[in-house]
């Protein structure tokens, strides 16, 4: 044998993707609403509030700039554990957080989620869902909605390795009411079911109360929407302290301090104003219903919303050029290339100045034809 053919010199350069794993290969990555650059824009694709967060949050992450950074933060984050706690009326023990809810969200279906059964979310719902499944290699089915977008429990009878949906449900902004929640929990007792409240605090009633009499609830709930902190990525979740400890144990397995020092700070103070939670909580809400009102007015059909975005298609425009004329006037809104709500546009409550701008907008778009 010559040196040349037992040990071949490669003259090619490879391609670094025959690096990649063989799950990264198959991976099909969630796509975020975008983040534009641009100034002067209406922007109103992400569900973001418009209003900026509690003074007190921006003085809490202000006192904790000091040469404390050079420190770990508490890997349990205990004084957020502990206001959540307390806002809620629960044990400490019944509190996870997270860096942002989809980050817990990818805990729970490493650590709820991955069974031989299939697990079970609406055809229509947040599109996140089936990304982590591919993931983690979850098999799952999808349920559908009725014909107006409301989620059947009766539906959900069936074996399953969990249960996952977004109450009030995204991008359709429609409330399931714990009544129904309650019957879905009494038919499957054996699997989680995770209710995954983003959106609650604009029109919802939590199912937070529940977790003491299902021991297979659990709750998640994010600071991004209606605590206008999605820039400080902290989210929460509730639940049995047995599930709370699966998602310690993958989380303690993957990122021992995904809170950061501001953001602990920043989230307490988040919790302890309670009175500019509530007054701009209220003020999106009262917009919602102006925009739902505006829009009908319009000609548009506007889902009920219990969230702080609307969902309304137009029976003779086509969603995706309404987008695209939107967009020609720095008014951005979020259309989704999917089977049922390709002709919606999700447009989320954005300040009156901004709601003004995107109604007058649609208001010529719709003239000119
Ligand atoms: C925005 C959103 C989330 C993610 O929230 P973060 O805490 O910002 O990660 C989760 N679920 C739904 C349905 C959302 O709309």
């Amino acid at each position: 044998m010559t040196p040349e053919t037992a040990n071949p010199i490669q003259t090619e350069l490879r391609s670094p993707k025959t690096c990649w794993s063989p799950v990264v290969r198959r991976l099909t990555p969630y796509i975020p609403g975008e983040q534009p650059k641009l100034d002067h824009l209406v922007k109103l694709n992400t569900n973001e509030n418009p209003y900026g967060p509690s003074p007190q949050v921006l003085d809490a992450i202000r006192a904790e700039l000091s040469d404390a950074l050079r420190l770990y933060p508490d890997p349990n984050a205990e004084r957020l554990k502990q206001a959540i706690a307390d806002y809620h009326g629960i044990a400490p023990a019944q509190v996870f957080v997270g860096n942002g809810s989809d980050e817990i969200l990818a805990h729970v279906f490493q650590a709820l989620f991955q069974h031989p059964a299939p697990l079970l979310f609406p055809d229509i719902t947040y599109s996140f869902y089936p990304v982590y499944c591919g993931l983690y290699g979850i098999d799952f089915v999808t349920v559908p909605l009725a014909e107006d977008f409301t989620l059947r429990v009766a539906d959900y009878r069936r074996p399953n390795g969990g249960i996952i949906f977004a109450n009030p449900n995204a991008p359709t902004g429609r409330l399931l009411p714990l009544a129904d929640l309650e019957w879905l929990l009494q038919h499957n007792l054996n699997s989680a079911v995770v209710v995954d409240e983003a959106y609650i605090d604009f029109g919802g009633e939590t199912a937070i109360p529940l977790v003491d009499r299902y021991p297979n609830l659990l709750v998640t709930q994010t600071l991004s929407k209606s605590r206008s902190l999605a820039g400080l990525r902290v989210g929460l979740a509730v639940g049995h302290p047995e599930l709370v400890e699966a998602l310690e144990r993958v989380k303690n397995s993957f990122n021992s301090y995904p809170l950061d020092r501001l953001a602990i700070a920043g989230a307490v103070a988040a919790f302890a104003d309670r009175a500019h939670f509530e007054h701009t909580r209220q003020a999106v809400i009262a917009s919602r219903e102006q925009l739902s009102a505006a829009l009908t007015e319009l000609g548009f059909a506007v889902l009920p919303s219990a969230a702080n975005f609307v969902f309304a298609r137009h029976p003779r425009r086509d969603a995706a050029e309404l987008a695209a004329r939107l967009r020609e006037r720095h008014i951005i809104v979020r259309h989704f290339r999917q089977a049922r709500i390709d002709q919606f546009l999700r447009i989320t409550v954005g300040a009156p100045v901004h709601n003004a701008a995107l109604l007058a907008a649609l208001g010529q778009i719709l003239a000119e034809g």
